[in-house]
């Protein structure tokens, strides 16, 4: 079975003790692959030391929309010239948050998300999306960037309705679902994961946040948490753990155009 997290927290500081035997938890559960996400310059900068580190691990990088209004988010230019470095593989992550907007004024926010997708069509390299209470305005930046063709960009974490998932759809992007789909009463969002279109499914863990069932609460997320929603995700679609995985797997790597080794 080969497992790719397509959005996981690698540079948090509560795994610097531990990484190596995290990478290798992972490994050891078939995950093949793990996408490090930036959250700022400096996080985005230790993605890349991580990706440079582990020959399983690419970096993403960019500014995350509830730190744009933090003095440590960094400089915009630092992340354009992070963008060129090979271990990167994705641009975010971007989009909106309207849950923290007191630390981030909406404006700010729209202005850094355009500017993450103008990198990715210059970069060819996708961006990865944050929605939090922000349906209507990322979809208003995403039907924009739409109108200049498909758009190369990964809804993270999905929690909306297979409504807004189709609008996504349409426009080109790929839908990712993390440990949140596997709770009890997340059915509604599993039966919108159920209807995906086979190519178009990504999945991912949030590492170290949103422990799926039935680890919540125990101990911080890590990649290899991301066979259980895989697990939860195949019996939802009605096909094999083994099939989903390869399946998401295949589609990540397309999308990010990474060539695994046999
Ligand atoms: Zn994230």
């Amino acid at each position: 079975m080969k497992l790719f997290d397509t959005h996981a927290h690698l540079d948090n500081p509560r795994y610097d003790d531990d990484r190596d035997a995290l990478m290798q938890r992972s490994r050891d559960a078939g995950v093949v692959c793990t996408l490090a996400m930036g959250t700022t310059a400096a996080s985005s900068r230790k993605c890349i030391e991580i990706a440079d580190r582990y020959p399983d691990v690419y970096a993403a990088v960019g500014i995350q929309p509830t730190y744009v209004g933090k003095p440590d988010a960094g400089d915009w230019d630092e992340i354009v010239e992070l963008a060129k470095h090979p271990r990167v593989k994705a641009i975010g992550e971007t989009g909106l948050d309207c849950y923290w907007d007191d630390n981030a004024p909406l404006p700010l926010q729209q202005t850094l998300f355009q500017q993450h997708i103008e990198l990715s069509r210059q970069t060819g390299l996708p961006f990865i999306v944050h929605m939090r209470n922000s349906e209507a305005e990322v979809l208003q930046v995403l039907q924009d960037a739409g109108k200049q063709g498909p758009v190369n960009g990964i809804m993270h974490s999905f929690t909306g309705d297979w409504e807004l998932a189709q609008k996504c759809l349409d426009l080109g992007m790929d839908i990712s679902f993390a440990g949140m789909v596997t709770f009890k009463k997340s059915q509604d969002l599993r039966e919108v994961a159920a209807k995906i279109p086979a190519d178009r499914i990504l999945i991912e863990t949030d590492s170290p946040y949103l422990t799926p069932h039935p680890f919540r609460s125990k101990r911080p997320n890590e990649p290899w948490y991301v066979q259980h929603t895989a697990e939860c995700l195949a019996e939802a679609r009605g096909v094999s753990v083994q099939q989903f995985a390869d399946q998401t797997t295949q589609n990540a790597c397309r999308r990010f155009a990474i060539a695994l080794d046999a």
